[in-house]
């Protein structure tokens, strides 16, 4: 049986994570190389573009995890993990990741998928390619990010310049682009 209908008999035709029925797709739970069943998740379209670009996660829409995050299935609960530090600002998502409970393997699974930035310890930023970033610094966006609150998309390629480390969270830097500035995940870039 094709991953996608394994996943779909799994979730019962809905995203795992929030449990909407539109434009599921399977998202193969990284650092999967190939999509398994054991290591994937049925998730809808606004649940995957926000895994994928966290700097877009909608906190709102996260709150789902709180019914998620009980699954049954590891692959579910390392994304509601991943999420919730994602989101570990906000309050409600700092209390649900404390009772979220893995076991040691899934939790070091779940864990890989942070780059291994625990984001309240110290250190540095790092752009893709492990780098270190300074204030000043000029970097090259290496994928085109949708920008939130702005209705462009910042191209891959773009260049900013004297970006800002922001000094909360080792994952963030800020800078101007299109002449706005802009905050961006040291994930995408690369010093240039
Ligand atoms: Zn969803």
């Amino acid at each position: 049986m094709p991953l996608f209908e394994e996943l779909s008999e799994r979730g019962d035709g809905l995203c795992e994570l929030c449990g909407s029925a539109k434009q599921l797709d399977v998202y193969a739970v990284p650092p999967a190389e190939e999509a398994v069943l054991d290591r994937s998740v049925l998730v809808c379209a606004t649940c995957k573009m926000q895994i994928e670009q966290p700097e877009l996660a909608d906190p709102k829409h996260w709150y789902c995890l709180k019914e998620s995050m009980w699954s049954e299935v590891d692959a579910v609960k390392v994304v509601c993990y991943r999420m919730l530090h994602t989101l570990k600002s906000e309050p409600w998502s700092a209390e649900l990741l404390e009772m979220l409970y893995l076991d040691e393997e899934t939790l070091s699974w779940a864990g890989e998928g942070l780059q291994g930035a625990d984001l309240n310890e110290p250190g540095d930023h790092v752009d893709s390619n492990g780098n270190k970033l300074e204030n000043g610094d000029t970097v090259v966006l290496i994928k085109d990010l949708q920008v939130k609150g702005a209705n462009f998309v910042a191209k891959r390629g773009a260049v900013v310049k004297s970006i800002l480390l922001d000094p909360e969270n080792k994952e963030y830097i800020e800078g101007k682009v299109n002449g706005q500035q802009v905050v961006i995940l040291t994930k995408f870039v690369k010093r240039a």
